[in-house]
């Protein structure tokens, strides 16, 4: 069953004069429990994607449907509450909190919401991270890598549906890339979790049950 879905999907920057059509009329549809890897060379609109399937900004035109839901027709704090309730997102930038230790910055969004905290999965997500040792450091004493397991942590424990990632393994090396996509990939299977992940990373795509490819704002058709 669909659990993503775009129709004619557009995005145009800027103005008239110096315009970007950064996607133009994409249609795709993920399934619940998919994991699907999104490439394409830089400039070719894979973050805009992401973004407009995670309602973080809005289509030109089209739009994006999750669980059947038109992110279109909700007004912005029905938006809001959606997106906590259903999507978690790993951006390049791993935005943790500088005066919150690991563990602080890892269970703030469940705090925020009122959510009561499962320690034993919190404690089951640091160790497959391996970061269960970091947990009362303060960020900026973790390496960049050690950061992003902390980021993927915070969005993993509040157990959303769907899975946003945007570069995820891009301060990793290799070996590690392959572990925390592989448990990326196993708690999705585990929990039903459908992950999206943008990435320039081989390895990582080979580990996706499929490919999107954008080439200049269109899905790529038969280079899967
Ligand atoms: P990718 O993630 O594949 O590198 P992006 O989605 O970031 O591609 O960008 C697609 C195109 O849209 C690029 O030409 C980029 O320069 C342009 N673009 C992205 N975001 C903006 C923005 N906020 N304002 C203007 N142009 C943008
Ligand atoms: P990525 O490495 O994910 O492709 P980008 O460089 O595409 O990162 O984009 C980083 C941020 O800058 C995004 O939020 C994107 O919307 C914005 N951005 C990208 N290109 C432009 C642009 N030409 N003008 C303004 N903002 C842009």
């Amino acid at each position: 069953m669909s659990i993503i879905q775009t129709v004619d999907l557009t995005k145009t920057y800027g103005e008239k004069t110096n315009q970007v059509d950064a996607l133009k009329q994409v249609n795709l549809s993920i399934d619940e429990g998919e994991f699907v890897a999104i490439v394409g060379s830089s400039g070719s609109g894979k973050s805009t994607l992401l973004h407009l399937i995670g309602g973080l900004d809005f289509p030109t035109s089209g739009d994006v449907l999750i669980r059947g839901q038109h992110l279109s027709q909700m007004k912005q704090t029905e938006l809001t509450i959606f997106r906590r309730r259903n999507l978690g997102f790993v951006f390049q930038s791993y935005n943790l909190m500088p005066i919150l230790s690991v563990y602080e910055n890892i269970v703030l969004p469940l705090k925020l919401d009122g959510v009561t905290i499962d320690e034993e999965f919190v404690m089951e997500v640091v160790e497959k991270l391996k970061i269960s040792d970091k947990l009362a450091q303060m960020p900026n004493q973790l390496s960049g890598g050690q950061q992003q397991r902390v980021a993927i942590a915070r969005a993993l424990v509040a157990r959303p549906t769907i899975i946003l990632a945007d570069e995820p393994t891009g301060n990793l090396d290799s070996q590690n890339t392959i572990e925390v996509v592989g448990f990326l990939k196993t708690l999705a299977f585990d929990f039903h979790q459908t992950i999206a992940v943008v990435t320039h990373d081989e390895k990582v795509a080979q580990l996706a049950d499929r490919i999107i490819k954008i080439e200049d704002g269109q899905i790529a058709i038969g280079k899967e």
